[in-house]
C-alpha cells in the first residue's frame, strides 16, 4: 500500500484529449443503462493548501456523480479507467434507487474490473487516440449507437418546432383519452336541457 498522501489539482484539457474520455463515458453509461456522470481531469501536484488529497495514487475515481481522471494517461488507459469508474457510477445510482448498498468494497471493485474485461479487453492500455476511437466506434456499433462522436445523450434532442409538434400531439392524445374515460360528449344533443 502507498502510505504517501497523494495530492492533485483539477485541470482543463483541450477538446482533442477530452473526446475519447467523453465518448467512453457516454458509451459505458449506455451499456450500463445509466445517466452519464460528468467528467473532469486532474494532474498530480505538489502538496499545498489548495490541493485535493487522495488516500492513494489513482488513475481515476468516482465521487458524487463525477468521474475524475488523470489528464496524462495514454488514450487506451484513459478509456479503460473511465469505463471502470462508470461502473462505479452505476453501482452508486443503483444504490440510490433502491436505497440499499448491496456490495462490499471488494465486490464493487471486482464488478468494475469485470465490466472493463467484458467490454474493453480488446483495447490496449497503450492504445493511441486513433486506436481508442476505432475501438469505441466498433463497440458503439455493437451497442447500436451512432458511430459518430456526437454526444449520445443529445441524439434524441428535438428542434423547437419538433418539440412543439410533439407537445401538441401528446396534448391531443391526452385530451382524447380524457374524453373517452370520462364520457364527456360534445354538446351537440340537448340531453341536459
Ligand atoms: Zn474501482
Amino acid at each position: 500500500m502507498h502510505s504517501d498522501p497523494y495530492s492533485i489539482r483539477l485541470v482543463e484539457v483541450d477538446s482533442e484529449k477530452r473526446k475519447p474520455a467523453e465518448y467512453a463515458v457516454r458509451l459505458s453509461s449506455h451499456i450500463c443503462g445509466i445517466k452519464p456522470p460528468s467528467l473532469r481531469f486532474f494532474e498530480e501536484c505538489a502538496p499545498s493548501r489548495d490541493a485535493i488529497w487522495l488516500e492513494e495514487p489513482a488513475f481515476a475515481y468516482y465521487q458524487n456523480g463525477t468521474i475524475s481522471v488523470r489528464s496524462n494517461l495514454e488514450p487506451g488507459q484513459m478509456v479503460r479507467s473511465v469505463a471502470h469508474e462508470v461502473k462505479h457510477a452505476a453501482q452508486s445510482q443503483l444504490a440510490m434507487r433502491t436505497l440499499q448498498w448491496p456490495y462490499s468494497d471488494r465486490s464493487c471493485e471486482r464488478d468494475a474490473e469485470l465490466f472493463v474485461l467484458e467490454h474493453f479487453d480488446g483495447l490496449k492500455r497503450t492504445a493511441s487516440e486513433e486506436q481508442a476511437r476505432q475501438y469505441l466506434n466498433a463497440l458503439a456499433a455493437k451497442w447500436s449507437l451512432p458511430t459518430s462522436e456526437k454526444p449520445v445523450t443529445t441524439r434524441q434532442e428535438l428542434t423547437p418546432a419538433e418539440c412543439r409538434k410533439l407537445g401538441e400531439q401528446l396534448l391531443a392524445r391526452a385530451t382524447a383519452r380524457l374524453i373517452q374515460r370520462n364520457g364527456i360528449k360534445k354538446p351537440t344533443a340537448p340531453e341536459y336541457r
